[in-house]
């Protein structure tokens, strides 16, 4: 069942205190990834949840870098392609891109620009949302590319920092929230 299904995925996260930085709890999902039973059982409900509310879906769209882990099996399940939003500089030819601030600093995404074409209607997927402020300037690049975002995947979302709220109207659904 859907209940079995998440608390055996939940035994798969990892916590771990002050990584990369004191102060922080990490949620580590090597385990996850390391069991098969985990990752079909993510994969799954990912895609129960995609087919019953999105049944008309382009593309699915990953953030690097784990995004790329989950995006293309579900993506095969699913039946579409799958597109990569990269960090700054890992993508040859003609890229769109869009800069936003991190705690220190400009970070920056970016796409191929041919990827998507006018109209096409796209779901992003990452493992966690903490700020949002990666979700939320790759969907601004989807946007500028001319795609319809119908909403974002992830597996974790860290409630108290209010990542959800900064997506505006784009519905966010994830699998656990902390
Ligand atoms: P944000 O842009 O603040 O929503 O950060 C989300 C990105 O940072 C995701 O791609 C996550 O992989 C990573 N991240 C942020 N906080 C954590 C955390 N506590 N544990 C694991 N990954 C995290």
């Amino acid at each position: 069942s859907r209940e079995e299904k998440l608390n055996y995925i939940m035994g798969k996260i990892r916590p771990f205190n002050d990584f990369p930085s004191k102060g922080v709890l990490f949620r580590d999902i090597c385990p996850l990834m390391k069991d098969h039973k985990a990752l079909c059982a993510t994969i799954d409900l990912f895609e129960e949840y995609v087919k019953q509310t999105y049944p008309m879906v382009d593309f699915i769209v990953g953030l690097d870098a784990r995004g790329f882990l989950f995006g293309p099996l579900l993506a095969q399940r699913l039946g579409v392609g799958f597109v990569l939003v990269r960090k700054k500089g890992k993508l040859p030819g003609p890229t769109e891109s869009v800069s936003y601030t991190l705690e220190y600093g400009q970070a920056e995404v970016e796409v191929q620009a041919d990827a998507v074409e006018k109209g096409q209607r796209v779901l992003l997927i990452d493992d966690l949302i903490a700020t949002g402020g990666s979700l939320h300037a790759a969907c601004e690049l989807m946007k500028k590319c001319g795609a319809e975002v119908l909403g974002c995947l992830v597996l974790i979302e860290l409630k108290g920092l209010k990542g959800v709220e900064r997506q505006g109207s784009t519905p966010v659904f994830s699998l656990f929230q902390y």
